[in-house]
C-alpha cells in the first residue's frame, strides 16, 4: 500500500490530499508540491568554450 511520508516529520498519510492539508497545517513554510522556481537556477556560461558560433 502506498503511503505519502511527510519529508517535513514522521507522519505519513494513505491520502495525499491528507498530507497537503497536514503539510498546510504543520508545515506552513514548506510547500513540495508547488515547484519553486530558484532564481539560482545554474545558467549555461555565456562564454562556454564547448560551444562555438561559426
Ligand atoms: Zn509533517
Amino acid at each position: 500500500m502506498t503511503v505519502h511520508q511527510c519529508p517535513k516529520c514522521v507522519l505519513r498519510y494513505v491520502n495525499k490530499t491528507e498530507l497537503d492539508d497536514h503539510c498546510r497545517t504543520d508545515h506552513p513554510e514548506f510547500r513540495h508540491d508547488y515547484p519553486v522556481r530558484r532564481p539560482l537556477t545554474p545558467a549555461p556560461a555565456p562564454s562556454s568554450p564547448s560551444a562555438p558560433r561559426a
